[in-house]
């Protein structure tokens, strides 16, 4: 490390709440409004949100930051960029999105890349670490870099680098017939078995690597928006840096994950195997949600082994590490309930 102060470790989880603008074409309805409000607004964001009820009821939340419908892509990139900046001094840094399926997740993380005011944290992160590892080698450090990204859906891994078998249509989670285990060395270090690495060395090798993993997860998938929105994906790029002069190393790594839907049971009317998948779903958040609970308390014990998430992202959360989550918000008033839910579990981690 770096740096290594007592005041960094301290209060290492943020959350930072974003709520997407309402949608004219999507499916907000035509007499939807917001039933948001902005208390202690500023220019560009503020700490406090309400949701007001059809009879007035008021649910007040706050935040490390609140972000309304009109805050872009670059102003959230601009709020998290020394964040992510960090994970090339060594630090290791998860970064979360919580909320409803719609709520607009991969909009924040990933968004559209090659669009310049619509591209997301995924493009922003990358295009500023491989930037500033290169203007670092004129003091002498030579890093390298490996990204992976992998999906978990009903608790098991995918990895989402090697093209699944075509004549496994069935989509299932196993359909790279590979198993992936995981497990954490000594030093820190995660692995996962067959895991595909890939060095990479430009944002645009990674951009090919985004594209072949959207691919990859709608093969042989009748209903991909359904399964990638009850599936937790997950890209992960190792730095390893040394200073040639110096002989100083770092190792860190940046975890950007958009996580499986929130929503609830009783709204997704599921039986059967659909019932089965979506316990595991809430399951897996709200093991999420425990774990950050305990960080936060400084509990003695934090339950990382409850689920293939937080088992997988052990090393990234809690210690010295950095998790910003976000989570986001619909305006629309169809989905006051489930912005309640996400607050409600976000103000518990908060
Ligand atoms: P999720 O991943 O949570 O299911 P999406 O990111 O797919 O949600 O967002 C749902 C829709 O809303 C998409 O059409 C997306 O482009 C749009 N959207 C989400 N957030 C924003 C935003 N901040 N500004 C404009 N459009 C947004
Ligand atoms: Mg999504």
């Amino acid at each position: 490390k770096l740096h290594n102060t007592i005041q960094e470790l301290k209060g290492n989880i943020r959350v930072f709440c974003r709520v997407r603008p309402l949608l004219v074409d999507g499916e907000d309805t035509e007499q939807s409004q917001s039933v948001v409000q902005y208390p202690q607004f500023g220019e560009l964001f503020g700490r406090g949100i309400d949701l007001v009820q059809a009879d007035g009821q008021k649910y007040t939340f706050s935040f490390d930051k609140v972000f309304g419908p009109e805050t872009t892509q670059e102003n959230i990139f601009e709020e998290i960029s020394q964040l992510v900046q960090s994970a090339l001094d060594g630090y290791k840094v998860c970064i979360f999105a919580y909320g409803q399926t719609g709520s607009g997740k991969t909009y924040t993380m990933l968004g559209q890349p090659d669009q310049q005011a619509h591209k997301g944290l995924i493009p922003r992160s990358l295009e500023q670490i491989f930037k500033s590892s290169q203007a670092l080698q004129n003091q002498g450090w030579r890093f390298t870099m490996q990204a992976s990204m992998l999906e978990i859906y009903n608790e098991t891994i995918r990895d989402l680098l090697i093209p699944p078998k075509a004549d496994l249509q069935k989509g299932d989670a196993a359909s790279t017939g590979k198993q992936h285990n995981i497990k954490h060395d000594n030093l820190g270090h995660t692995q996962v078995s067959e895991l595909t690495l890939v060095e990479v060395t430009s944002w645009k090798e990674v951009s090919g690597l985004l594209r072949q993993a959207a691919q990859s997860r709608s093969v042989g998938k009748t209903a991909m928006n359904e399964q990638s929105s009850r599936s937790h994906c997950v890209f992960t790029l190792r730095i390893s840096g040394v200073n040639e002069s110096t002989e100083q190393q770092v190792h860190g790594v940046l975890n950007l994950v958009d996580l499986a839907g929130s929503e609830r049971l009783s709204r997704s009317g599921a039986t059967g195997d659909r019932l089965k998948e979506t316990q595991a779903i809430n399951k897996s958040l709200s093991c999420l949600g425990d774990v950050i609970l305990a960080i936060a308390n400084k509990e003695q014990h934090v339950p990382y082994r409850n689920s293939k998430l937080t088992y997988l992202l052990q090393p990234c959360l809690g210690g010295d590490s950095k998790t910003l989550m976000f989570v986001n918000i619909a305006p629309d008033s169809k989905s006051l309930h489930e912005s309640l839910c996400s607050l409600r579990f976000a103000a518990k981690v908060n």
